[in-house]
């Protein structure tokens, strides 16, 4: 076929599109019992908004960004007139420009309660294509910010696997992964041990993992290299590096998360990819219907990622989930909501005279809240008929010159093939 969508980036057809839609929609119910409003960021920022906040030596920043510009601009720069190409970019995630929104609007002033956000829509990375790994898909976030207490972390939590739960994904099928990446006090001694560490072995790490050795050491942890994730099992572990005060608040979400229900792993080698995160982190993963690609929503706390921004110290957290995934692992589980039918009743004439009979009653119908459809296409009335099943209409209304010169209409149940006779108010009574 001579037009393709570009690798990695996917047509959503309707019916994955509906459970996008669904999955929204429970987004925007289960949220707003949590006190979230929903915020809408633009798909590209300056690109300084990714580097500041995600982190230069990030692969999401570095490797994987996509820059926007002007055909002005290339046309600049082919002239050999300095012009950067890189000043905008598409967005990798959302929390840099809903943090960046927080700041420039003012929604976060000291002493304000804090601001509950949430946000959905796609991001783009160029990753390498894989199952469950796309360069354009779709997440769903939520954003707390200026909250300092444990309490906030086990909140956004708590919420983030009310959401999986109400989608329609067992607890039991759900891995909750948390960790403490530790702050600006406790965090460089430790990745100093694992620079260390890793350099100290530089035969048995891959070359990727010895060239961010100094960058970006904890970058190894996410290394798919198998060879390399053996090695970091002797790796020095965070929880060994945590300040008092760290430690502390860790300690008080992992009791809050067990005051709510809420099993979970410990997991110290759990170190999100982005640079703005400190202390609580978060990943959920699932056993069954995703293979590698087994995360399906993580987050953490950015204590410092508004001061990037120029605001005053405002600790925050939040998390995303990846849209893509939830809706396979939905899909595995049995579980994806179904489209329903395109039209409850299909209104069928059977000849020319009975047409504009037929559209009017459709829009009355519709009025009505009737979901309802007719022929477009000059079939004759088997063919209607058909196409009625085909819509997977449960009624069809029959119109011809008997029901015209009685001003009637003659409903078929398609179920059972009855028949009966009916005027305009009964149809919409016993549809409706
Ligand atoms: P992140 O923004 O990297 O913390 O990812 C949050 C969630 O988004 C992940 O747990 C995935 O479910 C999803 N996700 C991240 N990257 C991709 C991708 N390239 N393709 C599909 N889903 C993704």
């Amino acid at each position: 076929m001579a037009f393709q969508n570009p690798p990695g980036v996917n047509d959503l057809l309707p019916s994955a599109a509906f459970g996008v839609q669904s999955a929204i929609n429970t987004a925007s119910r289960i949220f707003a019992s949590y006190g979230y409003r929903y915020i809408e960021t633009p798909m590209f920022e300056r690109t300084e908004v990714f580097t500041r906040g995600i982190g230069e030596a990030t692969d999401v920043v570095g490797k994987e960004m996509y820059y926007v510009f002007p055909m002005s601009s290339v046309a600049q720069l082919a002239e050999g007139e300095s012009s950067s190409l890189a000043s905008l970019a598409l967005r990798p995630e959302s929390t840099a420009g809903v943090a960046r929104a927080v700041v420039q609007h003012n929604l976060a002033q000291p002493g304000a309660p804090v601001v509950k956000l949430w946000y959905a829509g796609s991001m783009f990375r160029h990753e390498r294509q894989q199952k469950g790994r796309y360069r354009e898909f779709r997440q769903i976030g939520a954003e707390c910010i200026g909250a300092t207490e444990p309490s906030a972390d086990a909140e956004v939590i708590v919420m983030l696997m009310a959401f999986f739960e109400e989608l329609g994904i067992p607890r039991s099928q759900m891995v909750l992964k948390v960790n403490s990446m530790g702050d600006e006090a406790c965090r460089p001694l430790y990745r100093n041990a694992v620079r260390d560490f890793i350099l100290a072995r530089p035969e048995e790490f891959c070359p990727e993992c010895l060239r961010r050795a100094d960058t970006n050491p904890l970058r190894a942890f996410d290394c798919k290299n198998p060879s390399c994730q053996e090695v970091l099992k002797a790796a020095p572990r965070i929880t060994d590096y945590l300040c008092d005060e760290c430690s502390t608040q860790y300690a008080l979400v992992k009791e809050l998360l067990h005051t709510a229900g809420l099993s979970f792993e410990e997991d110290s080698r759990l170190v999100r990819g982005f640079d703005y995160y400190t202390r609580t982190v978060f990943e959920v993963q699932v056993h069954h219907g995703l293979g590698a690609q087994n995360a399906i929503g993580g987050g953490g706390r950015y204590d410092k990622l508004l001061e990037e921004y120029g605001a005053k110290p405002t600790p925050s957290l939040g998390f995303a989930v990846g849209l893509e995934r939830i809706m396979m692992v939905l899909d595995s589980l049995d579980a994806a909501p179904q489209l329903p039918p395109r039209a409850k009743v299909f209104i069928a004439a059977v000849d020319e005279e009975a047409r504009p009979a037929a559209f009017i009653l459709a829009s009355a119908l519709r009025t009505a809240g009737i979901s309802a459809d007719l022929d477009h296409q000059a079939r004759s009335l088997k063919s209607q008929f058909k196409v009625a099943d085909k819509l997977g209409a449960s009624f069809t209304v029959i119109i011809g010159p008997d029901e015209l010169a009685q001003g009637c209409y003659t409903l078929r149940n398609m179920t059972d093939h009855t028949q009966q006779t009916l005027n305009q108010e009964e149809l919409i009574e016993l549809l409706g």
